[in-house]
């Protein structure tokens, strides 16, 4: 079969390769693939940034995918030939204190699907049948790969920020994770603005306002005429952080209003400099949100299955072995997402 395969150290080691289908073990079953998006983690891998040395070729990318179930492995037991599913990224042990309260993504002995076990961007792909979802009927296939990504901005801001109704929210940094963060804190009937810069205005702040988004280019004018604009004299209730940029998360922490929350979904390449004492003084809430769990998985495709969350403004497709031009498009910022079609 075809994959598109990590093949060495160097940045942009990789392509479409024929490597061999493999076996589904006990309790693993093997997927046809509907389709497979690239995440900003793919492009790190494929470009060989720092704090992606773990990733060890040959190694499939990709881990947000969508699939039928093709042949059951031994001892399966919860899926069947024909189900439709996708598949959980970040896989726990299932056994230690992490996955047994449900927080599978902190498992210490996790699986990186796409990173340390081979991924989706590949016709067919072996998976253990614990980690598969069930998509709802009626949800394109190939959309329900956005599932995963989809699931992360509901752990975000569904779970950890719990935004409300009629609360103000910002959200920073419009990447996929970001613009699904603004439309489901909009779902829950809060207003949002979206925040990004100048490079963000060739393809994600238009797809963001594509999907109903208020969006603020900060390379044009400064936050604080955004903020009086769109939220008056109010400074915002909560303000999610999925943009990874050290500054984002220090404009984040001024200007939630004194009670207010930061949720920080980014992952940051530099270490910054935190007064904690400013913070302390208006008793702001700082929390995290990493990756997602099975629950958050199963809320996400029950919002793309009864069109609550549209991704279509988001997508583009490409087939599996245009997966290079599809990279460079992401990398480029000319597709905000980009799903791969065997
Ligand atoms: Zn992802
Ligand atoms: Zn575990």
């Amino acid at each position: 079969m075809k994959a598109f395969v990590k093949t060495g150290y160097r940045p942009g080691e990789a392509g479409i390769e024929d490597v061999s289908i493999g076996d589904p073990g006990p309790g693993e079953v093997l997927l046809r693939v509907a389709s497979c998006g690239i995440c900003g983690s793919d492009l790190h891998a494929f470009r060989a940034d720092a704090g992606f040395e773990w990733v060890l070729p040959p190694i499939t990318l990709g881990h947000e995918f969508s699939g039928t179930v093709e042949i059951v492995g031994p001892d399966v037991t919860r899926v069947s030939v024909g189900d439709r599913a996708v598949v959980v990224a970040i896989q726990g042990c299932g056994k230690c204190d992490a996955c047994r309260s449900g927080s599978t993504q902190l498992c210490p002995n996790r699986v990186a699907v796409g990173l340390s076990r081979d991924g989706g961007m590949a016709e067919y792909a072996v998976m253990p049948e614990e980690h598969l979802v069930p998509v709802p009927d009626g949800l394109d296939l190939t959309v329900a790969a956005l599932g995963e990504p989809l699931s992360v901005a509901v752990h975000a801001v569904n779970v950890r920020a719990d935004v409300k109704s009629g609360q103000t929210v910002v959200v920073s940094g419009p990447g996929p994770i970001g613009v699904l963060c603004g439309m489901l804190a909009r779902l829950r009937g809060a207003e949002v603005l979206l925040a990004g810069v100048g490079q963000d205005s060739k393809s994600r702040l238009p797809a963001a306002e594509g999907a109903g988004l208020r969006t603020a280019n900060l390379s044009e004018k400064p936050l604080e005429e955004h903020l009086r604009e769109n939220f008056e004299e109010s400074a915002p209730d909560v303000w999610i952080e999925s943009s990874g940029s050290v500054r984002a998360l220090g404009s984040a922490l001024e200007s939630v209003r004194p009670g207010g929350t930061v949720a920080v979904v980014g992952l940051y390449a530099e270490n910054m400099v935190f007064a904690p004492t400013l913070a302390v003084r208006r008793e702001l809430s700082l929390l995290f949100s990493y990756s997602c769990n099975y629950a958050d998985y199963q809320t996400a495709l029950e919002l793309l299955g009864s069109g609550a969350i549209d991704p279509g403004p988001l997508l583009s497709r490409y087939p599996l072995v245009d997966a290079p031009e599809a990279f460079e498009a992401v990398g480029e910022g000319r597709a905000v997402k980009a799903l791969l079609v065997p």
